[in-house]
């Protein structure tokens, strides 16, 4: 027996007797409701302040500073899907309260208005999380990861190509050089010696015409005469050129033509997660609980230089120093450790080969030939090698990392390894073997070895990575936020603002 099929009522002109608010139609805990309360709660007069007045009327900046929070949080990040959403979706209907702003608005406000503004507002949000109880930040987890550049992977200025330009217009103009005093020793005379030691545009054009001169009315070689010609033509435009490049590179190896504030980084972003070198920028972040406490932009590739200055940016904006720090050993440098005990911060950083030292204790294997397993007589400041040799202190010296912190540096030499049948087993150097030694270090390593097997520190080494990695997850795969839609450091100083914003509110609605 067939039953009788019922449909839903289907009638699009059906009337209401109240026509229903959008209020209604937003869910009481909705993510859009946390976005439009904490950004009611945050103080944006600096931002309300920079607008001149006068013109026309403006959008107000909470409300598009809602929207664009909210539109990260939804992953909408280009500005046209945006103004579009404010067109079609309820919620942002809500929170717009209906206002319409086109794309160029929502972009100049992104990219332009809140470039000052934003950091300080992120930093409010995070208080007022703070103050629900949901994060602290007196316990922070560092990590750094790289997102790509809005720029193209070929359009790439190295440093390196720089350097060797410039040592090539060097070498032929040392080549000239030679050419013109040939030609005088022929005539037994001396001609002055132009200076281009170290090349600049002026040097170049003042030995060019100096080799001119020097060789006017004379009957030179015709590839000489053609290279002189072409060395005029070309090597100022070209020097002018690189010096440009190096005042963008500053002391950077490599940046993009397209977002010159970008650096060529090796990203492992493929499915295999094997390295490309693209454009892209070093965020250096702080969490606690899975929330984003503190973001920093970096131009370098490499971790460690970056510490210093993210610690300082958080207790700047918080006016409060953490209390414990956990990284990895990509910060595991003297200079940060100093830093850190410096500001009084318990350091649960680890540092290269710390976990290689516990598999080896584990296993009982220990490398006899290691200058942390020779004896050492502080007494008369000694190392006794494996052959029991004295190695007599033979000098120190300093030298500064790329932050400028210096560093001390003791060496000992063995009196004579000639003919030792050790030899092949303690080092590969063709005179008696020199240790390095760098006292400070020690002192900080054995204190972070300390306090990373300690209870606490492996609790915090395990926190590691489900609070500061599982948020880049987070980021880069549920937001699908791989690739910055702006470029510029400053303006993408905002987007990652943003997206640490809607990462945090994100996380609040779901935790509430
Ligand atoms: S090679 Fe030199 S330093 Fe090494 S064990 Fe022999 S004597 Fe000592």
């Amino acid at each position: 027996m067939s039953r009788k099929v019922i449909f839903k009522t289907y009638n699009q002109d059906q009337l209401s007797l109240l026509p229903p608010s959008y209020d209604d139609l937003v869910p009481a805990h909705h993510p859009v409701r946390i976005v439009n309360t904490i950004i009611d709660h945050v103080d944006i007069s600096a931002l309300e302040k920079s607008y001149k007045g006068g013109g026309t009327s403006s959008y107000h900046p909470r409300m598009l500073l809602k929207v664009i929070i909210y539109a990260y949080l939804r992953n909408l990040y280009s500005s046209r899907k945006i103004e579009q959403a404010l067109h079609e979706n309820i919620h942002f209907m809500w929170l717009s309260g209906q206002s319409k702003p086109d794309h160029n608005t929502i972009n100049d406000f992104r990219g332009k208005r809140l470039q000052k503004h934003l950091k300080k507002i992120f930093h409010q949000v995070v208080v007022l999380l703070a103050e629900e109880g949901v994060l602290s930040l007196k316990d922070i987890f560092v990590d750094g990861t790289k997102i790509e550049a809005n720029a193209n992977r070929y359009t790439f200025v190295w440093g390196k190509s720089i350097k060797t330009s410039k040592e090539r217009i060097k070498k032929q103009l040392n080549e000239l050089w030679s050419y013109v005093e040939k030609v005088y020793k022929e005539e037994q005379k001396t001609p002055n010696q132009p200076d281009f030691e170290a090349i600049d545009i002026h040097k170049i054009e003042a030995t060019i015409n100096q080799i001119n001169d020097a060789l006017k009315g004379k009957d030179i070689d015709k590839k000489v005469k053609q290279k002189l010609n072409y060395a005029k033509k070309n090597w100022p435009t070209n020097m002018a050129k690189y010096q440009k490049q190096e005042a963008i590179l500053k002391a950077r190896n490599s940046y993009s033509k397209t977002d010159p504030d970008a650096t060529f980084m090796r990203m492992k972003d493929d499915h295999l997660q094997n390295g490309q070198l693209k454009p892209g920028y070093n965020i250096q972040a702080s969490t606690n609980n899975q929330y984003l406490t503190n973001y920093t932009l970096a131009q370098t590739t490499a971790d460690t230089t970056t510490l210093k200055d993210h610690v300082a940016d958080h207790i700047e904006n918080y006016n409060e120093t953490p209390q414990t720090l956990t990284a990895d050993a990509g910060y595991g440098s003297e200079e940060n450790y100093t830093d850190l005990e410096d500001k009084n911060i318990t350091a649960f950083v680890k540092y290269n080969y710390f976990h290689k030292e516990q598999q080896d204790k584990k296993k009982e294997k220990t490398n006899p030939f290691h200058p942390d397993q020779l004896q050492y007589h502080k007494e008369t400041d000694t190392y006794y090698c494996p052959m029991g040799q004295a190695m007599a202190n033979i000098g120190s010296y300093k030298k500064k990392t790329q932050n400028g912190f210096e560093q001390e540096i003791h060496r000992y030499q063995a009196q004579n390894c000639q003919g030792c049948p050790l030899r092949s087993l303690c080092h590969k150097s063709k005179d008696n073997r020199i240790i390095e030694r760098n006292y400070n270090l020690i002192r900080l390593k054995a204190k972070a070895k300390t306090l990373l097997i300690s209870e606490q520190g492996i609790a915090k080494r395990k926190q590691r990575c489900w609070d500061v990695e599982a948020v880049f997850g987070n980021i880069k795969h549920n937001m699908n936020f791989k690739r910055f839609m702006l470029r510029g450091i400053d303006k993408v100083n905002v987007e990652i603002g943003l997206i640490a914003m809607a990462h945090n509110l994100k996380k609040y609605s779901l935790a509430i």
